[in-house]
């Protein structure tokens, strides 16, 4: 199957090396032709990892023994056994998501990755190791550590900015074990990270090393793909509940931030899974909820640093991904993304909003608001949830109100509450001065929810990557890998 830039002037490749590059040369984003033919009852009907075998042959035949891969990037991995268990709550079902080795939903995709990167470069018969670089605000970083440790053939560095992340993050990170991992610290904020690392790209494009660069955002498609599997597992659970039958439509609410999560949904659709509206959550970075609305996607605004952090985005970069699905048109999207960069704005033509507008409704929830939905959630139907979760939980309930479309709503939920203990804490009515393991304890005590497994350990793990440099010093210390 061949796969082609989003915006039309990087050469056509096949499904491997799509994976092994990730982004293309012209700057775009790789999609397939077409989407693929799929049989999507037989997938529904299968269990957790059979559809996520059925889902990504279907995209990635170039790379075999799927059902191998499948199974190695999966198995004992995730504390419940299904992957990704829905909970019914309240008038929603929860699409639990964080169950997997580092609490983040990023595990979902970041388990799956390095296999099928392993198994493109056999295809391609590429000799040299790749090395994944990294920089991370908070969740990626961890959640790419344990994907790739030790995975063979493949390096990882994962800079994080010194000061930027939270205490059980950093600790997450520098704890990490592994022969192929390395993790440093930058003076600096997230965006002199972000920029270290698409310097070091862009210094390394077309030298000979002695490594690949390449990296593990959700702008590769191995990385997206790996997403549908939830759409569907979902889609049967409620099947299996009787609150659906075979046909019917759902609605999905998705914490959006970079837009791989509730674009995957889209491609669920896409392959014939029966998906209603795809409902577009964001917090007060509503950058998307404008655009979703309006037409027009403007970044120029200030960034909020909010308690949702993994949403605190200006640019969605999967987006234009969309806006090539719908319109079909090249020339149009990379025009679009030459007018973000050098504007800080565009706007679609009238037809292509109209499609978007069919397809996704849009809301935006502060952290006021999340608090109120935590605590309402947690004291009427007895669930935890945390901080992007209760975004996504508002914006399902505003749009049940505003449209009276009653379909059943399944609600993503991203992150587990204890990613982020202070904020659920006070939101249930609780409160603790302690660091953040403390603040995790009193919330097991107040929730009764049990902190998860790797989150408990942390405290006791030697810290093993203790490096801080300066932005400069990236490209130096990369090279010395
Ligand atoms: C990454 C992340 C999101 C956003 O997902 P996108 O695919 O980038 O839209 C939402 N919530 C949490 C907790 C995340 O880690």
């Amino acid at each position: 199957m061949q796969y082609h830039s989003t915006r039309g002037s990087a050469p056509a490749v096949d499904s491997a090396q799509a994976v092994l590059t990730g982004l293309a040369s012209d700057g775009g984003l790789y999609l397939p032709e077409q989407i693929p033919t799929f049989d999507w009852k037989k997938c529904v009907s299968s269990d957790t990892f059979s559809m996520a075998t059925q889902i990504l042959s279907a995209f990635l035949p170039d790379i075999p023994n799927m059902e191998e891969l499948v199974r190695l990037a999966y198995t004992g991995k995730f504390e419940t056994e299904e992957l990704t268990p829905t909970v019914a709550a309240g008038p929603f079902t929860v699409l639990e998501l964080f169950r997997g080795p580092t609490s983040a939903f990023k595990d979902v995709a970041l388990s799956m990755l390095p296999r099928l990167m392993t198994a493109a470069k056999t295809v391609k018969g590429a000799q040299k190791d790749i090395l994944i670089l990294t920089a991370t605000s908070g969740d990626t970083g961890k959640a790419a550590l344990v994907g790739f440790q030790d995975v063979p053939g493949i390096k990882i560095c994962v800079f994080y900015p010194d000061g930027g992340v939270s205490d059980v993050q950093r600790r997450q990170m520098v704890s990490q074990e592994g022969g192929n991992v390395t993790v440093c610290a930058v003076r600096g904020n997230f965006d002199d990270a972000q920029t270290g690392v698409k310097e070091i790209f862009t210094a390394c494009r077309g030298k000979e090393l002695p490594f690949e660069l390449s990296s593990a955002n959700s702008i590769n498609i191995g990385r997206l793909a790996p997403q549908i599997t939830y759409y569907f597992k979902a889609y049967k659970d409620l099947l299996d509940a009787g609150k659906i039958q075979l046909g019917d439509k759902v609605n999905f609410s998705v914490p959006t931030g970079n837009f791989g999560d509730i674009l995957a949904g889209w491609l669920a659709g896409a392959l014939g899974l029966p998906v209603g509206t795809l409902i577009c959550a964001s917090n007060a970075n509503n950058v998307l909820t404008d655009f979703i609305r309006t037409g027009t996607y403007d970044r120029r605004r200030p960034l909020y640093k909010t308690q949702s952090p993994s949403m605190d985005i200006l640019v969605s970069s999967n987006l234009e991904r969309l806006l090539y699905l719908l319109s079909g048109d090249t020339a149009l999207v990379a025009e679009l993304m030459r007018k973000l960069q050098t504007e800080g704005s565009y706007t679609v033509p009238a037809q292509l909003q109209e499609k978007i507008g069919n397809q996704f409704w849009a809301g935006c929830c502060d952290d006021d608001g999340a608090s109120e939905v935590i605590g309402r959630v947690f004291r009427e139907y007895g669930y935890l949830c945390d901080t992007h979760t209760a975004a996504g939980w508002k914006v399902a309930e505003d749009y049940v109100n505003q449209t009276g479309d009653h379909r059943p709503m399944v609600v993503l939920s991203t992150a587990s509450p204890y990613k982020f203990p202070a904020a659920v804490l006070a939101a249930i009515g609780g409160s603790c001065d302690g660091d953040e393991f403390a603040q995790m304890e009193a919330l097991e005590q107040v929730s009764g929810v049990a902190i998860p497994g790797n989150l408990a350990g942390l405290r006791q793990k030697p810290e093993r990557h203790t490096g801080v440099i300066n932005k400069e010093e990236m490209p130096e210390f990369v090279l010395a890998l």
